[in-house]
């Protein structure tokens, strides 16, 4: 079996979040690779023990993701606040004699994880607004990703379980080994958040509001809690009909959300204050003001760290987004903002102004995470076409056995069952998994 359908029948997608299937990475033909490793959320230590317990597969995986794509150079982008693992990074290069990877120490800003900042940040190419790095040349993989890439091609492991960060508001801050399908309530019952409490799974900035009935999927790096009155929950919560009321009644126009804003600093035709206006003003909501939502990268600083009032851009533009017809926004030639760098927002600044810097603790890495209950699995943990069951209820499964597969020729990868067990019920959206 070649390496890009031994990466699809793993299950690997982007461990970061986003679940594009990996293999479709694989099929295209960069010069430049690199392991995002910057890990911007706040309070996050997924990456930091993917590194520590990984590193041997993460130069692997990135060794074999450069050859098998034909990319000449590769880069470990990793914060300078993570120095404490650069020795470890560099000797691991130099025994498996890498010489075309280099580690990239980045600054500690957020959002430096976001793959076009990144991509502007470790080879000066800006991917042109709408496109994705492999526009400019460049593929980007998660460091998680890149070691289930070697697990799967020199094991034939795939992806039934990943590294969880629980953190924020908790008695015992940690980070484990978690199966994929473990209920969040398991993991929050060892974590003991603190009362008044909201859970968010994936990150202050970017992640969303879940529950304990939740389950950890292959994307599932963090779950953190804060207080409910936190200004991160706030502007997830609010309803939209109080975004916009608060909107009309106090945006300024101060352009504050647009001068911090890091698609617009890398020359995108992206101007948060202006929909702000549409808003407002009720301007033609098919404009190319309003069709920037498709420029959004939904980080959030416009929304919790540039404006002075706390409105939410970002959620206006998911709103456009989701009202609005794609349609075609053209290429233009792109030019960064010269005070680009001096524009980066500080993550400490970001924790101080969200009020959790006394969050910002290493959490202790306690392994393997013990659950015995039933897994839940869903069929869709990935952009593109749900994956279609292939087991029956009262089937025995083992560990790492493929539960579903794929419509031929569909953007999709299978799942794997994360133990051995029952299946105790299925139908078109997940499958549970007893002992
Ligand atoms: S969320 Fe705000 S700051 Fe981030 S890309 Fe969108 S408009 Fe810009
Ligand atoms: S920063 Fe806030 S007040 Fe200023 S333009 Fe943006 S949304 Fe309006």
């Amino acid at each position: 079996m070649n390496i890009v359908d031994k990466v699809k029948n793993a299950g690997i997608v982007g461990a970061g979040g986003a679940g594009f299937p990996t293999y479709v990475k694989l099929q295209s033909k960069p010069d430049t690779y690199i392991c995002n490793a910057a890990e911007c959320e706040p309070l996050l230590y997924t990456d930091y023990y993917v590194i520590k317990n990984n590193i041997s597969d993460i130069i692997k995986g990135l060794k074999i993701t450069m050859e098998t794509t034909g990319a000449k150079q590769g880069f470990f982008a990793i914060k300078k606040k993570r120095k404490a693992l650069f020795p470890l990074i560099e000797e691991e290069i130099k025994k498996q004699k890498a010489e075309n990877i280099k580690l990239f120490p980045l600054g500690d800003y957020y959002p430096a994880g976001d793959e076009q900042s990144l991509v502007y940040d470790v080879t000066g190419k800006i991917v042109p607004q709408k496109g994705i790095p492999i526009d400019v040349g460049v593929v980007v993989n998660n460091a998680l990703t890149l070691a289930q890439i070697t697990k799967a091609v020199e094991n034939n492991e795939p992806v039934y379980r990943r590294f969880v960060s629980v953190v924020g508001e908790v008695e015992n801050p940690f980070v484990a080994l978690v199966n994929i399908g473990t209920p969040f309530k398991a993991l929050i019952e060892y974590a003991k958040p603190k009362e008044g409490t909201v859970l968010i799974e994936g990150g202050v900035m970017m992640g969303n509001v879940k529950t304990p009935e939740d389950v950890v999927t292959k994307t599932t790096g963090a779950l953190v809690f804060l207080k409910e009155n936190n200004p991160a929950v706030r502007e997830k919560t609010a309803s939209f009909e109080s975004v916009t009321r608060f909107s009309k009644a106090a945006c300024c126009q101060c352009t504050e959300c647009t001068v911090l804003c890091p698609r617009y600093n890398l020359g995108h035709k992206i101007e948060p204050h202006m929909i702000m206006r549409t808003l407002n003003y009720g301007l033609d909501s098919t404009s190319h003001i309003a069709q920037a939502a498709f420029l959004c990268c939904q980080c959030g600083v416009c929304s919790m760290f540039a404006c002075p009032f706390g409105l939410s851009p970002k959620r206006v533009y998911a709103y456009f987004r989701q009202k609005l017809k794609d349609y075609n926004i053209p290429p233009i030639e792109h030019k960064a903002d010269p005070f680009n760098e001096a524009k980066k927002v500080p993550t400490k600044r970001l924790m101080a102004r969200l009020g959790i810097l006394h969050l910002d603790v290493t959490p202790e890495f306690i392994g393997e995470f013990q659950f015995n209950g039933d897994y839940v699995i869903p069929l869709k943990q990935h952009i593109g076409a749900p994956s279609i069951p292939v087991v029956k209820e009262g089937e025995r499964v083992s560990k790492g056995q493929a539960i579903s597969k794929c419509e031929e020729k569909s953007l999709c990868v299978p799942v794997h069952s994360p133990t051995d067990g029952i299946i105790k019920k299925v139908n078109n959206n997940f499958v549970i998994i007893g002992s």
